[in-house]
């Protein structure tokens, strides 16, 4: 089991933790502690091939919590993709809370020595150490100082979670294991505001079928990607109908766009099929499902205004939306010195999975 990191030799445990107040932790030894998370690779494979993935890094936070005092596991969630759970129980029977922050991050294209953590005045720049190895340094570094001497009356949980940047494998598994809390906090980048609300988002895909058939005998083809043409339209007035309703007063609108299109087999033949993916973000209250209805209306319409056109279509994956109360514990416990009009977050994060099964 590795301890300590390869960049700076840093040994966690090997410092004395700071007492028992969240205004002691010192911050060298989380600008160490970040250097070092920043320092290990875990580019999601899913998302970027021949990415390292968590399980090193997931190795190192395991091992930093157990030497603060908390009760520890890895947990596979896919070949070779662990998550790090520390657990230090509660000495009453107080709320319970987990901080949630993932280990994986997206790729490097277009930059140099991306995990060399330059620091330069107040800030430190490397992959992740915004999303979110910072946030996941100041969970280890409240971790270490709670773990020596906690006074805590709930459990606390810090989950530091695998594959958050592509499908939330790492959360949905420490969930559907039955590990929650009443309340979570998701420490991603959020100007230091607090967000309780964020957009969900719907991928789907519509395929239309024409009729293949030479270039040279309109009688006989059927542009397919003629047809998406019309679905194409649709979808421009399906955004101009979402953009039209009133907004959230966090989130603003819903939306969905084109984002991939492909199509036919060569230039001098009519084009058999064409694919369309679409990605819909969904605001509170909306799901998957509303998704696929606005897609079937479309289709349908389409189909009734030319007998001609074909159409089949799937709901790919989608991941809901989330807004919590602002009266919650949760949100009140943090709230008090923001301004509460602009706590909110645009994209999806992986705070709606715990929020799926905790109190809070
Ligand atoms: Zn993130």
């Amino acid at each position: 089991m590795r301890l300590g990191c390869p960049v700076t030799g840093f040994m966690p445990g090997k410092r004395e933790a700071p007492r028992n107040n969240t205004a002691m932790i010192d911050t060298d030894f989380l600008t160490r502690l970040l250097v070092d998370l920043v320092g290990m690779e875990s580019v999601n494979p899913d998302l970027v091939p021949g990415g390292r993935g968590e399980a090193a890094i997931a190795r190192y936070v395991a091992d930093f919590l157990r030497r603060a005092g908390f009760d520890t596991r890895l947990q596979e969630v896919a070949p070779g993709r662990f998550n790090a759970i520390g657990f230090l129980p509660g000495k009453g029977r107080g709320h319970s809370l987990m901080l949630n922050g993932h280990l994986d991050t997206v790729g490097v294209a277009g930059m140099d020595d991306p995990f060399a953590a330059r620091i330069e005045g107040d800030r430190l720049f490397g992959r992740g150490a915004q999303d979110m190895k910072g946030g996941l340094a100041a969970a280890l570094a409240a971790g270490a100082t709670l773990g020596k001497e906690s006074s805590l009356s709930g459990d606390l949980i810090i989950a530091a979670v695998a594959d958050e940047e592509f499908r939330s494998l790492g959360t949905r598994a420490l969930l559907n294991e039955g590990i929650k809390a009443d309340s979570a906090i998701v420490m991603e980048p959020t100007g230091l505001e607090v967000a309780i609300a964020h957009k969900g988002f719907a991928w789907a895909s519509v395929e239309t079928l024409g009729r293949a058939a030479h270039g040279s005998r309109p009688e006989e083809g059927l542009d397919s990607i003629a047809f998406m043409g019309r679905v194409l339209k649709e979808i421009e007035d399906l955004q101009k109908r979402l953009a039209a309703h009133p907004p959230h007063p966090l989130l603003g609108h819903g939306s969905v766009h084109a984002s991939l299109i492909s199509g036919g087999q060569e230039l001098s033949s009519y084009p058999q099929r064409c694919r369309l993916d679409l990605e819909r973000r969904l605001l509170p209250g909306e799901d998957g499902q509303n998704f696929e209805q606005e897609i079937e209306e479309i289709l349908s319409r389409l189909s009734a205004q030319d007998g001609r056109f074909q159409s089949s279509h799937e709901l790919e994956y989608w991941a809901a939306p989330l807004q919590t109360s602002r009266e919650s514990r949760i949100a009140r416990a943090r709230e008090g010195d923001r301004p509460s009009g602009r706590i909110r977050c645009p994209g999806f994060l992986d705070r709606r999975r715990p929020a799926e099964r905790g109190r809070h």
